[in-house]
């Protein structure tokens, strides 16, 4: 049942929405969540330990934007896991676009049952997707399939701030409860038995230009398509709340990348 998996999925708020309507709207837009070539080339620029031989897991990769962008600048194999298969569909046809498909395969699965061995990959991915399962199981879970020294990099949404307006704070109650300061963000990894390398605050151009900018003509799009549809229209208002919000509060709350290395 269709709806039942959607709790888990994509962003946050849209939650109640329909499954399939989901999807679709969201593949009609090159990213899944806040983002940007630049900034996965920052989180890369901390990571140094890939050679040809290496094992990379992207987790959570939608239709893989982030993902071509790091196979672009790392050596080594890269497996690419989103729980929907129209997702993984665009995924793989953007793989041979960029003639990457001997080396970058995107999988159907879930990432709370990964099909990795134990100590197998050199690094674990994950942009804007650990949220489905939550930050501190992800990272306890997600540890033994690395290698001891082996890296990992997510982004998460976090608080910047100790206290914040009640409108933004329910929000993120309702969406997301283990959104958190980034300073116990950062100490929730070191508990997982990791080393924090770096954290950094996504810039605002993550969110406008390259997350919601999109999205403006992807819902013009999409409202004409299923005119009438009541769904369809609450999905769009949906967004767009979430964009307004983000526009009135991210002095508060942004994405943040955290970086850590295996122990
Ligand atoms: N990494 C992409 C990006 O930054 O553009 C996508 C981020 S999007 C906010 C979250 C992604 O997590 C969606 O593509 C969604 O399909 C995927 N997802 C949700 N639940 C999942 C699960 N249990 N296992 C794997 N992927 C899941």
């Amino acid at each position: 049942e269709p709806s039942e998996l959607a709790p888990s999925s994509l962003n946050r708020s849209i939650h109640e929405f329909d499954f399939n309507l989901i999807c679709e709207y969201f593949s009609n837009v090159e990213r899944q969540g806040p983002g940007s070539p630049e900034i996965t080339l920052k989180a890369l620029s901390f990571i140094n330990n890939l050679t040809d031989e290496s094992r990379i897991a992207d987790i959570g990769c939608g239709t893989g934007g982030q993902t071509m962008t790091l196979a672009g600048h790392v050596p080594g194999q890269i497996v690419a896991i989103d729980l929907f298969p129209e997702f993984i569909r665009i995924f793989n046809r953007n793989a041979e676009r960029f003639n990457f498909q001997d080396r970058v395969k995107g999988i159907v699965g879930s990432m709370d049952n990964l099909p990795f061995q134990k100590e197998e990959l050199d690094l674990i991915w994950s942009e804007g997707a650990i949220y489905n399962i939550g930050f501190q199981r992800g990272l306890n879970e997600w540890r033994e399939f690395l290698k001891t020294g082996g890296y990992i990099a997510i982004s998460e949404a976090s608080w910047f701030t100790g206290e914040r307006p009640a409108e933004i704070n329910d929000f993120w109650m309702d969406a997301y409860p283990e959104i958190d300061t980034i300073p116990n963000k950062v100490a929730q990894m070191q508990e997982a038995g990791y080393i924090p390398v770096s954290t950094f605050i996504l810039p605002e151009t993550c969110w406008t230009e390259h997350f919601y900018a999109p999205q403006i003509a992807a819902q013009e799009k999409f409202l004409t398509k299923y005119a009438g549809n009541k769904t369809a229209g609450e999905l769009i208002s949906n967004q767009r709340h979430e964009m307004q919000l983000y526009d009135k509060y991210k002095s508060f709350y942004g994405y943040v990348f955290y970086i850590g290395k295996k122990i």
